[in-house]
């Protein structure tokens, strides 16, 4: 029996900003419990909704030193569909109302996460062989680990993985000021360690001392080493190519089934698509859309970023809207892209519907109510969003860039094979016409449209498969 904790600061179903939470929450339930115990690791905010809090068990506290700073750790734990989590709590860091606040006090929060974690594993008894840690919150801990705690003979041969779910964000912080907070030496903040470009960095530091790097897709672990993917840490991606790998993300079939999803008003299965008509004219009519069943019905799921290529969208909505479409978004993010969206659905009332807001009830009823599913991002580590909307028989239009290029397999007219539609050129024209091309399937040729939707409600999204690649990565560790 292997050990692992996956560290995270979100897991569904307690805390979820983004698609980090669905993976830190789901892939640990699909190990097989004979050969891993894997658990896993968040903070915990008091935003944490009160119907899990209530239910969280005090097992134990103690004391840190951060900076100046002497501070409370108390660890909760709830077992949750099987898997264990343990929650680290101090409400100074962990209260408000939302995760995450001001990056310079996210930098001391996650540095305080960071540490409580690694001190809390020996009063729990709980020793993993592998820490596996997730996104820049937690890259300080395998550089703690190998700076101090490593010499404890508790932590001494424990294993880490950094995985890298967006390389985007890195965690930089004035290195004075990281110095002063994390407490760590002077020798650490080299440009081979934990310095770049002048400031601090702590995925920099994750990627530098975990055993192993990897990311959330094969396209994406072959993009980031190059210069236009690579966030200004493609070099570091090169040196590190020997331990860094794609392992491509599952999602929860479990939870994300038509034929049971409690949030969506009927239900349907690949052979009996009639609920899904029945969901396309529910959601019509919940958004204020005229309800019709032949018109094809776009819908995005999104964070509001130029990440999502959203800048096209915009561009392009006018000239979209006058098509015979109908359009759905639900999404929060840059004002800029919130108040054009709001915009358009006000000028078009009949065609466009914007929710501005964070409500999962309804992105669910968006992946089972819609036709086709927009998501042209600009880069994409792996996506979750094309892979629950193709679970609903939702058609994805996506642009072939990392995580979206190695799950959506582009239609061939000619062998009827594909899940999506999907384009190179990362282009407002290529994005158009590749929806053009979906909408004349939709309208056009609906046999092959059917076809399409098999294909796609078919294709194994599961964890079952996905976490097989972690085993593989983890037994190679230990
Ligand atoms: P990312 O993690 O980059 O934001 P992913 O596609 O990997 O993108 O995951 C996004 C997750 O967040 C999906 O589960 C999606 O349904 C969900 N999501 C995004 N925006 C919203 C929103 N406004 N309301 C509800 N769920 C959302």
């Amino acid at each position: 029996m292997k050990n692992v904790l996956l560290i995270a600061s979100e897991a569904v179903p307690f805390i979820k900003t983004g698609g980090l939470a669905d993976v830190a929450g789901s892939l640990p339930k699909y190990f097989d419990k004979t050969k891993f115990d894997v658990r896993v690791m968040i903070p915990k905010y008091t935003c944490i909704p009160w119907e899990y809090r209530e239910k969280m068990v005090y097992k134990t506290h103690f004391y840190i030193d951060l900076a100046w700073r002497t501070q409370y750790v108390g660890v909760f734990e709830l077992e949750w569909n099987g898997v264990t989590f343990y929650f680290i709590d101090n409400e100074f860091y962990f209260g408000g109302n939302k995760p995450y606040s001001w990056i310079h006090e996210d930098i001391e929060k996650f540095a305080f996460f960071s540490k409580a974690a690694l001190s809390a594993l020996p009063v729990l008894g709980f020793r993993p062989d592998i820490i596996h840690c997730n996104d820049w919150q937690t890259g300080l801990i395998p550089v703690y680990l190998k700076e101090r705690f490593s010499q404890g003979e508790f932590y001494q041969g424990i294993k880490s993985i950094m995985t890298i779910h967006n390389l985007k964000f890195q965690g930089i912080w004035d290195l004075k000021k990281v110095k002063d907070i994390t407490g760590l030496p002077d020798e650490y903040f080299t440009s081979d360690k934990l310095e770049a470009y002048d400031d601090a960095n702590y995925l920099k530091g994750g990627i530098v001392y975990a055993d192993r790097v990897t990311t959330v897709s094969e396209t994406y672990a072959e993009e980031i080493k190059t210069p236009f993917y690579g966030e200004n840490l493609d070099g570091l991606m090169r040196a590190r190519s020997n331990v860094l790998s794609g392992i491509v993300n599952g999602i929860d079939t479990d939870l994300l089934d038509p034929e049971t999803d409690t949030h969506i008003p009927y239900h349907f299965s690949v052979d009996d698509l009639s609920g899904k008509a029945k969901d396309k004219a529910a959601l019509q009519e919940r958004l204020g859309l005229p309800v019709r069943e032949d018109v094809p019905v776009i819908g995005m799921v999104s964070r509001l970023t130029d990440q999502k290529g959203f800048d096209l969208v915009v561009n392009e909505l006018h000239n979209i809207l006058q098509h015979d479409v109908q359009i759905v978004l639900l999404g929060t993010g840059y004002s800029d892209y919130e108040n054009s969206f709001s915009w358009f659905a006000h000028a078009y009332p009949e065609k466009m519907s914007a929710n501005i807001t964070f409500n999962l009830e309804l992105a669910q009823q968006i992946y089972a109510g819609c036709d086709i599913f927009l998501m042209p991002s600009a880069f994409e580590p792996c996506g979750l969003s094309q892979m629950m909307s193709m679970r609903y028989g939702t058609l994805p239009v996506v642009s072939e860039v990392g995580g979206l290029r190695d799950t959506v397999e582009p239609y061939n007219p000619v062998t009827g094979s594909g899940t999506g539609f999907s384009f190179g050129n990362f282009s407002g024209y290529w994005m158009v016409q590749t929806l053009e091309k979906a909408l004349d399937v939709y309208e056009n040729h609906a046999e092959a449209w059917k076809q399409l939707q098999h294909n796609a409600m078919t294709r194994d999204f599961s964890w079952d498969t996905a976490s097989l690649a972690y085993v593989d990565l983890y037994k190679q560790l230990v």
